[in-house]
């Protein structure tokens, strides 16, 4: 994996040391000197991750940081700060000022490549999920991209895994009132409950009795409910080389004992921030892509999904030498139901038609409003003869029962015209539509309420 990494330190010699470790292990290495200088680098959307000195002359480290957060457009980079005093009390400010971890100097080198690789996978699969959000929202979708810091980071849903009573009490301790602390001694019911519920973090203890933590980390890892949800692992000094697996498991963060009660805070908001942004990217981009691909009346595909599916339905046809059959309707003097009843008993029929358009005709075929009233089936692994019998079924159906209007005051009777056309081993779906379409035309010249099927 590779990532860009930003070194930032006031004292060429450091950034110098840290470049030429990070070189070694093929990260690419972008530096500055001041804090100003880090903060464009940053601004240009070059980099992946930010390695930033504390004390700095100038613009401190805490106060990059901030700005790093505080703008919209930076504010999902991981920000590592790096501090020469190993005090809870510039990590707990650090924290606040919305960094995503600590190293302290001299930097042990496993720690840094660690921590490192860590957050360059957690930004790449971030990078991938706002690719995807921004191609979204170019389609016409929401565009507010919104920034992990607009949420607090409380009152999160939390599930501890931990079977020493000292640790639950002191952790219990410092995060109540702040956050929905539920506590599972018994790790494999821990992970039952984690298959059932919606948590936004796992606290787990790399010290349960008798158990590893670690399995219940990579359990929680492979389950497709929790899969995503962050995990924060509570080690013991001696504990290193089991913290450095867990990362490499996918584990998001660790705390060491003795656990310092303002850095959990600290550190458990971060996550529980995280969670929440990739959660809202990813809702918003399914209402997106519904919004992009489904008719919003009917309920039923648009016609950008039938382009994007039609192509593929024809390939794989053709691939298996089964045919694919296409029937275009088009709903017979629709513009009188409109003049005589108004827009909105059209409406109510538009909507009722394709009920029963779908209903008649079976699962694997794709309905689609093509607009207006005229709509699309599309239906794989079906011959003309199939099809016909389907298409009838359909007209049946339309003209069998008349339409509710204006909620059920009055009825109308409703017909519909079907043209239809059988793939011949083509992959292009313009030529198909044609057949299909010219079919329909000549339901309508010889009196419509009829299926016509294209004999070429
Ligand atoms: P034909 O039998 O030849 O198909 O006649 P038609 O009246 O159905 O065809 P035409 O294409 O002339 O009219 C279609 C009408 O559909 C005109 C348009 O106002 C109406 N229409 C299109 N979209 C909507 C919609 O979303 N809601 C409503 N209520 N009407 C719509
Ligand atoms: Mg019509
Ligand atoms: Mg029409």
């Amino acid at each position: 994996m590779t990532a860009r990494v930003l070194v930032v330190d006031d004292l060429p010699p450091n950034v110098k040391l840290l470049e030429a470790r990070l070189n070694a292990e093929y990260f690419e290495v972008l530096t500055a000197t001041n804090g100003p200088d880090a903060l464009a680098i940053c601004a240009r959307g070059v980099c992946d991750i930010v390695l930033l000195d504390v004390m700095m002359p100038g613009m401190d480290g805490f106060e990059v940081c901030r700005r790093l957060k505080a703008n919209p457009e930076t504010a999902h980079l991981p920000v590592v700060m790096v501090t020469a005093l190993d005090q809870p009390r510039d990590r707990v400010r650090g924290l606040e000022a919305g960094a995503d971890d600590f190293l302290t100097k001299p930097i042990d080198e496993v720690a840094l490549l660690s921590r490192v690789r860590s957050l360059a996978r957690m930004k790449m699969s971030l990078d991938e999920l706002r690719g995807r959000y921004n191609t979204a929202a170019s389609l016409g979708g929401p565009n507010a991209i919104a920034s992990p810091m607009a949420d607090s980071g409380e009152q999160g849903r939390i599930l501890l895994v931990d079977n020493r009573s000292s640790s639950v009490e002191r952790i219990t301790s410092a995060l109540r009132g702040r956050h929905k602390l539920e506590i599972e001694g018994a790790p494999q019911q821990a992970i039952f409950r984690a298959a059932e519920e919606d948590y936004e973090l796992f606290i787990v203890s790399l010290a349960l009795n008798d158990f590893d933590g670690l399995r219940v980390a990579s359990q929680l890892r492979s389950l497709e409910r929790t899969r995503q949800t962050p995990i924060l692992l509570l080690a013991d000094l001696e504990d290193r080389a089991s913290v450095l697996r867990g990362l490499e498991l996918g584990v998001n963060d660790y705390l060491a004992r003795p656990i310092d009660p303002n850095e959990l805070i600290a550190r458990v908001r971060t996550q529980v921030r995280r969670k929440r942004y990739t959660d809202a990217l990813r809702s918003t981009l399914q209402a997106s892509i519904e919004l992009a691909l489904v008719d919003m009346l009917t309920g039923l595909y648009n016609r950008r999904y039938l382009e994007l599916n039609l192509a593929r339905l024809l390939d794989a046809g053709a691939q298996s030498a089964r045919p694919v059959s296409l029937m275009v309707l088009d709903i017979d003097h629709f513009k009188r139901v409109n003049d005589t009843w108004g827009h909105d008993a059209g409406d109510d029929v538009l909507r009722a038609f394709a009920n029963r358009v779908k209903i008649a005709v079976r699962d694997r075929d794709l309905v689609c409003r093509l607009g207006g009233e005229e709509f699309i089936v599309a239906m794989p692994d079906t011959d003309l003869a199939t099809a016909a019998a389907i298409a009838e079924r359909v007209r049946g159906t339309i003209e069998a029962e008349p339409f509710a209007i204006d909620k059920g005051a009055r009825y109308i009777p409703v017909t519909v015209s079907v043209g239809l056309a059988q793939s011949m081993g083509e992959i292009d779906p313009a030529g198909l539509f044609r057949r299909a379409d010219k079919a329909l035309y000549r339901s309508k010249s010889e009196g419509r309420n009829r299926v016509t099927y294209d004999a070429a």
